[in-house]
């Protein structure tokens, strides 16, 4: 069994992994980077850019049937299926290649292929190797949870980790999870031709709380798949062709409906199980998750980290890689025995690539709070918006009784771009009169934020 020595080992090459590796060398730690897997980073590889390169060819296929709105006649859309999945992999490959740049200028004593677990609080085994460090980040990430009664449907069931690589489109897909993920390639699919059945244990969407957007993003995503919130599948069977699924609402109705395929995308658990956690001495929770301080990501009780998905704390793609950049520069203080640094959390920060976007900023909404004054605006009939054929949704805003600016939720036309700036007003502390001070140029669907902005400034001077 060779050993190897190290001051900081990281576990997992993935976004947050690799920003770890960075800044602790930059911090002067000597540090290995350990993975498990084909490496490229779940973000280039079965996340956010393969999802994106689909959305972007169903974003296609509808501006081609919507352009007989604007009296340009295209002709039928035939879509090819091969062709869409041919230039998803391609594109996404192009992706996982700069990863794989990238990790190729880490030298290659310092990059260990291998499941690494931990024998103890300072040891790790990766295949027939130990390796004993001063500090680890745990950068493990998560992988996609499959429900129990979609266990042994074979090839009929696609994940995350396996929809990227089908040769054409199926004809017909039950998608579990109206979360982003879901909800993103749902709709990608649905406008892709694949008649789509949305099936979700709760009652919220696209990562939406707000009633009203929740109303209205119901509205708008029914016009492109059938949408099952509050049910639950009961069972799911392999048939000829497909898998035939039964499921029942939270009102008790039962329904049943025979698919092609089903993709499960209810939920990524962190990849923890096989790290033996408990042998390196950490305190652990009913789920086997172990305490750690969300600034520091320090965890209790071992000189360890955890970062990015693999802590579940917000798992998107700027929070593991500052995530784990704060994890690398923390690992490489405690072997130097310095305290670690704790920076504030970022302005919470979430977009769904849905078509209209939606878009969560900040402070969570609270039905309940009284001491909030709120404003909000309505697409349907905002100047660009409706220019652009694009006018759905709305926002809802929160602000404190001073007008401080704390939270929001939108669906609608680029609020990827109303989410940063509302993000941007939050982190510096403005008022939602800050905001109302300065330009926004006509006709923008910016003008939309300001209408709600308005109505927090009129709400204030009415307080
Ligand atoms: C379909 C989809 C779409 C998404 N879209 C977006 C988006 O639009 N925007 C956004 O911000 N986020 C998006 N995300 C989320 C984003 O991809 C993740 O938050 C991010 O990639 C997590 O990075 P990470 O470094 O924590 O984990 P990963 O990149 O998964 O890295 C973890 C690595 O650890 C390795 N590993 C695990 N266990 C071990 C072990 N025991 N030993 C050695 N190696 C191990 C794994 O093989 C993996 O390579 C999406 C995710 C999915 C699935």
């Amino acid at each position: 069994m060779s050993e190897h020595s190290c001051d900081v080992a990281i576990i997992g090459a993935g976004t947050a992994g690799i920003s770890a590796y960075r800044a602790a060398v930059k911090a002067g730690a000597d540090a290995v980077l350990i993975e498990r897997g084909p490496g490229g980073t779940t973000c280039a590889r079965v996340g956010c850019m393969p999802s994106k390169l689909l959305i972007a060819a169903a974003e296609a296929a509808h501006a081609a049937r919507q352009a007989d709105l604007f009296g340009v006649r295209v002709g039928d859309v035939r879509i090819d299926g091969p062709a869409i999945m041919h230039r998803v992999r391609a594109e996404r490959d192009r992706f996982v290649g700069a990863v794989f740049e990238s990790v190729d200028e880490i030298p290659a004593e310092h990059r260990i292929a291998g499941e690494a677990r931990f024998r103890d609080a300072r040891t790790l085994a990766v295949g027939e190797r130990t390796v004993a460090f001063r500090a680890a980040v745990i950068a493990t990430g998560s992988s996609p949870a499959v429900p129990e009664p979609l266990e042994g449907l074979g090839e009929r069931l696609l994940t995350t980790d396996t929809i990227f690589e089908i040769a054409d489109l199926p004809r017909s897909l039950a998608v579990l999870g109206g979360g982003p993920v879901g909800i993103e390639l749902a709709q990608a699919m649905a406008r892709l031709g694949v008649a789509v059945t949305l099936i979700d244990s709760g009652p919220t969407l696209a990562g939406l709380t707000h009633p009203d957007l929740l109303e209205a993003a119901a509205e708008i995503f029914a016009a492109d798949m059938t949408l099952l919130p509050e049910t639950e599948i009961e069972r799911a069977e392999p048939v000829e062709g497909g898998v035939h699924l039964t499921w029942r609402g939270a009102d008790g109705r039962r329904g049943e409906g025979r698919f092609a395929q089903v993709l499960a995308a209810a939920g990524r658990p962190p990849n923890l199980k096989g790290l033996d956690l408990a042998a390196a001495r950490l305190t652990l929770d009913e789920r086997g998750m172990p305490a750690f301080d969300p600034r520091s990501f320090v965890c209790d009780g071992a000189p360890l980290l955890i970062a990015g998905d693999a802590n579940a704390e917000r798992p998107i793609l700027h929070e593991a890689s500052r995530q784990g950049t704060i994890a690398g520069r923390n690992a490489a203080a405690l072997v130097r025995g310095e305290s670690p640094e704790a920076p504030e959390p970022w302005t919470p920060l979430a977009v769904v690539f849905t078509h209209p976007q939606t878009a969560r900023v900040g402070a969570s909404y609270d039905g309940e709070a009284q001491d909030r004054l709120l404003g909000e605006a309505d697409f349907c009939d905002q100047g660009r918006a409706r220019v652009e054929a694009v006018n759905q949704g709305g926002i809802r805003l929160w602000a404190d009784r001073s007008g401080r600016l704390l939270g929001g939720e939108m669906i609608g036309p680029a609020v990827e771009h109303l989410a940063h700036i509302l993000t941007d007003a939050i982190a510096a502390g403005r008022t939602a009169q800050d905001l109302l001070d300065r330009p926004v140029y006509h006709p923008t669907v910016e003008e939309g934020l300001q209408t709600a902005l308005e109505a927090i400034a009129h709400a204030k001077r009415g307080a």
